[in-house]
């Protein structure tokens, strides 16, 4: 495993439509390995495939639970992904960017996504995402399709130094 840089704006491969993945070789299986040593050292909750410049359908997110700080954060790596479901609730929240440094913005999205991929063995998986996850679910497909939270803000401003890690999805 080995750390990938993180792209930055005005990089053009983040305002690309990714294209799917249909190769599952040894080639993929370590950008996704790469992908979850990146994300775990920058520190995110997720990272797109655009994002270490690989303009692919792929996405890593990992974390816990909202409500209870004792459940472990969970793993989740999706490839192809697509959201069949939205709730019809929203709600506004604070997002940043690991490729977007030092800014950050409101952004209201869905409370709940239903999402379908497939898992690094190409094997179809199905999640059911609510509040925190859901966004970042939500925040991380956008980057296959070039969208960045700036795109979808009601608000953004500049902060200084590092944001807390419980204000911003990744
Ligand atoms: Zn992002």
């Amino acid at each position: 495993m080995a750390l990938r840089e993180i792209v930055t704006l005005p990089a053009p491969v983040l305002r690309r439509k990714a294209r799917k993945v249909t190769d599952f070789g040894p080639e993929l299986q370590t950008l996704i390995d790469d992908m979850i040593e990146t994300m775990r050292e920058a520190p995110g909750v997720g990272l797109a495939a655009p994002q270490v410049d690989a303009p692919l359908r792929l996405i890593v997110v990992e974390y816990g639970d909202d409500e209870d700080e004792n459940i472990p954060p969970k793993l989740y790596t999706l490839i192809n992904p697509e959201i069949t479901r939205f709730s019809s609730d929203s709600e506004v929240g604070t997002e940043g960017c690991l490729s977007i440094p030092g800014f950050a913005g409101d952004v209201e999205r869905p409370l709940g996504v239903t999402v379908k991929g497939l898992n690094r063995r190409g094997q179809p998986i199905k999640i059911k995402a609510e509040g925190w996850l859901a966004r970042i679910f939500q925040h991380e497909m956008d980057h296959l399709d070039g969208v960045l939270f700036i795109d979808r803000a009601e608000k953004v401003w500049k902060h200084e130094g590092q944001t807390s890690q419980a204000a911003v999805s990744e």
